[in-house]
C-alpha cells in the first residue's frame, strides 16, 4: 500500500509529513472516513461468515436427517466437495474427544474416515 497518499482511492492528496505515522488520510475527516468504511468492511465480513456458518450448519443437519444424529457416516460417502472443513464457531467435548463447533452442530471426525454429527444446543 502506498503509505504517502490518501487512503481513500478517489482523493490524490498526499498525506502531509505532520500528519502522525498510521494516518490513513490526508486530512482528519479522510482518516475518519477510511476508518469507517474499514468498520464497514469488517462488519459485511462478519455477516459473511454468520452465512457460511448458517449455511454450512444446514448442511450438516441435512446430512443428521438422512444418516442420523450420533451415527458415524463414512466421510468417503458424502460428496467430496459437499462440505466446508474450514467453518468452525468453536469447538466442544462428546464422548471424551473434541470436535468441530458449527452454530448449533457439532462434528467429530474419526480415525477411520467416519464423523459423527451433534446437536450441540
Ligand atoms: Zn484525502
Amino acid at each position: 500500500m502506498d503509505k504517502s497518499k490518501c487512503g481513500l482511492e478517489w482523493c490524490p492528496k498526499p498525506i502531509p509529513p505532520g500528519r502522525h505515522g498510521n494516518a490513513g488520510g490526508c486530512c482528519p475527516e479522510h482518516s475518519a472516513l477510511i476508518k469507517a468504511l474499514k468498520e464497514q468492511a469488517r462488519y459485511q465480513e462478519k455477516a459473511l461468515l454468520t452465512k457460511q456458518v448458517k449455511d454450512e450448519e444446514k448442511k450438516f443437519k441435512q446430512l443428521a436427517e438422512i444418516f442420523g444424529y450420533n451415527k458415524a457416516i463414512k466421510i468417503g460417502d458424502l460428496s467430496p466437495n459437499l462440505l466446508n472443513w474450514s467453518i468452525s464457531t468453536g469447538s466442544f467435548q462428546k464422548e471424551g474427544k473434541t470436535g468441530i463447533a458449527v452454530g448449533c452442530i457439532g462434528y467429530i471426525t474419526n480415525d477411520d474416515f467416519t464423523i459423527k454429527i451433534y446437536k450441540i444446543c
